[in-house]
């Protein structure tokens, strides 16, 4: 349905519109961390890599001028429901979680990048922080759960093109196959209330891939082109508005 007497200053509020403000604060999620060594292959771990690469990013969005908070920045464990809490509790505008694959097939590589899919009615979403039981008069999960899913629906159209730019910046800065930007439901994802992705970097179950990794000119890289596809989103945004 348009959106009534909706005009260029003022975006319409429908899922898939541009936010009407600008993106400043990004968070950024390097994965598990402490006891969670996430996966290890080829003597690496998923925690040391994410960690090194989200630190390289931050650099690069703080030097584009964007604050950028980091949910660890140490090898500290993390309940996942902290995570998306940290970006909501600021008020973030982006949210960005970092990670790196394995399969038992050694032959995959590739980058992938997932953003929040709608949950089903029935699922066990957290309250929005914003909302609670008393001031809409009903505690039932269902109602809940549709709440919750009205709050994704209107950023999970801006969470699917950040990750295909973040995907194709990837691709073209490392010269790797984008092998997938599809909806997930991770808990990490579908708890943000603003855009977000989780990047999967690299297969370190792939040897080739994995010996890319361990060096840190090519997580650089990775780091770069992230912040690239970040970019290229919010200067998308920013053409929208003209
Ligand atoms: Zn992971």
């Amino acid at each position: 349905m348009p959106p009534v007497g909706s005009s260029i200053r003022s975006p319409a509020r429908y899922p898939g519109a541009p936010p009407s403000a600008p993106i400043r604060t990004i968070v950024l999620d390097p994965g598990h961390g402490g006891h969670d060594p996430g996966t290890s292959h080829y003597g690496l771990k998923e925690k040391h890599l994410v960690l090194d690469i989200s630190r390289r990013l931050r650099a690069a969005l703080e030097q584009a001028g964007y604050t950028v908070v980091m949910t660890r920045d140490a090898d500290q464990f993390i309940p996942l429901g902290g995570r998306a809490g940290t970006a909501n509790r600021l008020r973030a505008d982006l949210f960005v979680s970092v990670h790196v694959n394995a399969n038992r097939n050694p032959r995959i590589s590739g980058v992938e990048v997932y953003y929040p899919r709608l949950s089903t009615v029935g699922g066990t979403s957290a309250w929005p922080p914003a909302v609670t039981a008393s001031e809409i008069g009903v505690a039932s999960t269902t109602v809940k759960q549709v709440l919750w899913d009205l709050v994704l629906g209107r950023t999970r159209f801006q969470s699917r093109r950040l990750a295909s730019s973040v995907c194709r910046s990837l691709r073209d800065g490392l010269e790797v196959p984008c092998r997938a930007v599809k909806p997930a439901r991770f808990v990490v994802l579908r708890e943000a209330w603003m855009p977000a992705v989780l990047v999967e970097v690299g297969y370190v179950t792939n040897q080739t891939e994995a010996s890319r990794l361990a060096g840190a000119e090519y997580r650089q890289a990775a780091a770069r082109a992230i912040a690239d596809g970040l970019l290229s989103y919010i200067r998308s945004l920013g053409l929208e508005h003209i």
